[in-house]
């Protein structure tokens, strides 16, 4: 059976034991749609209450540190994010790397370090609004996936496993209300995967590809019927059942 489509809520710094029940609803809804693998991953605060609230959705964190345990303040190793149940975890997500200065390298580190302690990985690359303008937005992409997906044994058998997602997350398009156009899309996508192939070998042409970027009800259904776009990463719209739900309805569900 062909790899379901992926659809993953980032709550970024938003949530309080009160969203619980939107996390609730969105996993009632996801029961009806289990041709579409559905995530959320809330601030590191609500990773344990959300685990025992929901039944088929994944739970994710959106960053680790790459050590196991140790005099980092502040931070949350992979190990505890699998401790309290996370299936999965965002890397390198641009407000990461803007707002913390991470680095291509630690992006990496982090990735080996979270399929090590057993979770998935998410690893986000895209390209700001300069870069594209001066026509080298496929290649500041294609360099980040060179740089910051795992490698190694780890990573082979994680791939494999369908433990590796990339997330092509336009730093121009998150938050912003503008929507990278499709075709723009369809083209990244497939120098996402050129780098994949060449990293991991045939093993790469079945990485999930996720966009990310002003996903909406209104374009969700155009971005996820492109080419090669195996998924959504959602922000703004993951926050509410009734914002979140029709994206997931969009997906293209696998069939048996
Ligand atoms: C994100 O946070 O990864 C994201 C894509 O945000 P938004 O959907 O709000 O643009």
């Amino acid at each position: 059976m062909p790899d379901r489509p992926y659809i993953v809520g980032n709550w970024k710094m938003n949530g309080t034991r009160t969203m619980l029940a939107e996390a609730r609803a969105i996993d009632r809804a996801a029961q009806r749609h289990p041709g579409v693998q559905v995530a959320l991953a809330p601030p590191f605060t609500m990773i344990g209450a959300l685990r025992e609230a929901v039944t088929v959705l994944g739970v994710g964190g959106q960053d680790c540190h790459a050590n196991v345990k140790g005099a980092h303040t502040g931070d949350v190793s992979a190990a505890m994010l699998a401790d309290i149940g996370a299936d999965f975890v965002i890397l390198g997500h641009s407000e990461r790397r803007k707002d913390h200065g991470e680095t291509d390298v630690q992006v990496r580190a982090k990735a080996d370090a979270a399929l090590a302690a057993g979770i998935a990985v998410i690893v986000c690359v895209g390209e700001t609004l300069a870069d594209r303008d001066a026509g080298r937005a496929e290649k500041v992409v294609s360099g980040q996936v060179d740089g910051s997906i795992p490698l190694g044994d780890i990573a082979a058998d994680a791939v494999a496993g369908g433990k590796v997602a990339v997330a092509y997350e336009p730093v121009w398009a998150i938050g912003t209300g503008r929507v990278a156009a499709v075709e723009d899309v369809v083209a990244m996508h497939a120098a996402v995967r050129a780098r994949l192939i060449a990293a991991y070998g045939d093993a790469g042409a079945k990485v999930r590809i996720l966009y990310g970027g002003s996903v909406n009800a209104e374009n969700a259904a155009g971005l996820l019927s492109a080419e090669g776009v195996g998924g959504a990463l959602v922000g703004g719209a993951s926050l509410t059942a009734d914002a979140f739900l029709p994206i997931v309805a969009a997906a293209r569900p696998v069939e048996d």
